[in-house]
């Protein structure tokens, strides 16, 4: 495919293109440019006041500039005169380093410095609900146990089939869709990739389904647990590593463990060393806690872990080793940034590598019943203020994902959180009126 997004213009009638960034809390960004004009933005980039979106930048700032990158352009199956093109952003002729795709990037580099090729896949589960957002769009889904509810998903056939045939139009190699465990809620699974062409697809992808879902008169959400009681909205991530060639898993090795070889279980060593602190990445939002940590929920189980350990074939601890050669992290949630996501794992990862650090103890209980009895597991964060604590306190995870990233960030979510903590809730008066 050619790298001039003019010529691409021309080839496939597109008359705009979005050129898109994402920003530290996972907003994507974009200026709606006519293909006339792409020629001069594609070596200029598109000009935004960077302090108008979250990437820790003043208003005296000068303008960001946000460069498409061509190799992620994807004219979009349900309005093909429009094209999306993730963008790297620069000011001053200098990469934004807090810029999470930017991040990312640098990051690959590093792994690829030492050989090694992160391909992940991300199964971010999502609801359809009323447009108004107070409840789920259909009054019929109301099963105790609607996972793979096959009346309920034939009932919202024209969005998922719309989405899925848009993927198989892209090349995604979609292979399932179902419903998931909460009412309202869905899963659709494509083939995995690459860490970036992942984490631009998880992008894509939250906006192709808001958009046919407003289509259709709904709406989508990501919300890690939009609704109390029902199962919340994972984003589990399936992690191998592979050689240069991109055909070896260097994960695999039926010889030792589960299939997971000394470099795959040292690189898990790496998440479980860094779980409590790359939670502040993987959970970012204060509604991430209420899915993590939660109470059985309707459906009888949360699906989401409470404490840091693993297991082989077993969805009730925070890392399953589903099969040989790779692993699936289940503590990110639907809030989690589709390039920090992916940023934070392969951080955590060569660390682990390098290392050489040890996953511990393994157990196949049912953590959900059995839970209690581990007693030697970390506690997940139990609130976004612990997560940013641990994040701040773990120098090597920060230095691995980037000095002016991870100041930029925990600025910003400092400041979230302290948004949150200083708003006065129904539940203080209720149990602190008549004290
Ligand atoms: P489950 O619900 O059982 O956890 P899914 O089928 O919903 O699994 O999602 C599995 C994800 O893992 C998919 O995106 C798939 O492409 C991805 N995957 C499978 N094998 C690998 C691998 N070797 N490395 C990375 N991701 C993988
Ligand atoms: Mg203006
Ligand atoms: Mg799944
Ligand atoms: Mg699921
Ligand atoms: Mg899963």
């Amino acid at each position: 495919m050619t790298n001039d997004l003019a010529e691409f213009a021309r080839a496939k009638s597109v008359k705009y293109f979005m050129i898109s960034y994402t920003d530290l809390f996972g907003g994507q960004r974009a200026k709606l440019v006519p293909a006339q004009a792409i020629g001069g933005m594609q070596k200029e980039g598109a000009g935004f006041a960077g302090f108008a979106t979250w990437l820790d930048l003043t208003p005296a700032h000068p303008d960001m500039l946000a460069v498409p990158d061509p190799d992620s352009v994807i004219q979009l199956p349900w309005k093909p005169e429009v094209a999306w093109v993730a963008a790297t952003c620069v000011m001053d002729d200098k990469l934004v380093e807090q810029a999470p795709r930017n991040t990312l990037k640098r990051v690959i580099e590093e792994a690829a410095r030492d050989g090694m090729h992160v391909k992940t896949g991300i199964e971010a589960e999502f609801f359809l609900i009323s447009p108004d957002g107070s409840a789920i769009s259909d009054q019929y889904d109301t099963a105790s146990k609607p996972c793979y509810d096959q009346q309920a998903v034939m009932r919202r056939y024209d969005v998922i089939a719309e989405i899925c045939d848009h993927m198989l139009t892209l090349g995604w190699g979609p292979y399932q869709n179902d419903h998931e465990d909460a009412n309202g809620q869905f899963e659709m699974n494509w083939t995995f990739d690459h860490a970036l062409a992942t984490a631009d697809k998880h992008s894509f992808f939250k906006f192709m389904v808001k958009s046919i879902a407003e289509k259709h008169g709904l709406r989508a959400t990501f919300m890690p647990k939009p609704f109390q009681g029902l199962t919340g909205n994972g984003c589990h991530a399936h992690i191998s590593v592979w050689d240069e060639t991109g055909r070896t898993n260097v994960f695999a090795d039926n010889s030792q463990e589960l299939g997971l070889s000394a470099k795959g279980r040292n690189f898990l060593g790496g998440i479980m060393k860094h779980a409590s602190a790359l939670a502040a990445i993987t959970n970012p939002t204060v509604n991430s806690y209420k899915r993590i940590n939660a109470p059985r929920t309707i459906s009888g189980a949360t699906w989401a872990p409470n404490t840091v350990t693993w297991t082989g074939n077993n969805r009730t601890h925070m890392v399953r080793v589903p099969g040989p050669g790779r692993f699936e992290l289940r503590l990110p949630d639907g809030a989690a940034n589709p390039y920090l996501l992916q940023a934070v794992i392969i951080a955590a990862g060569l660390d682990g590598i390098r290392s050489k650090a040890d996953p511990g103890k393994r157990y196949d209980i049912d953590m959900y019943q059995f839970g209690h009895t581990v007693t030697d597991a970390p506690k997940l964060p139990l609130n976004l203020l612990d997560a940013l604590r641990e994040f701040d306190n773990d120098k090597s995870l920060k230095t691995a994902l980037g000095e002016e990233f991870s100041s930029a960030y925990l600025k910003l979510k400092q400041q979230e959180w302290n948004s949150y903590a200083s708003h006065f809730t129904q539940w203080e008066r209720d149990h602190t009126l008549d004290i």
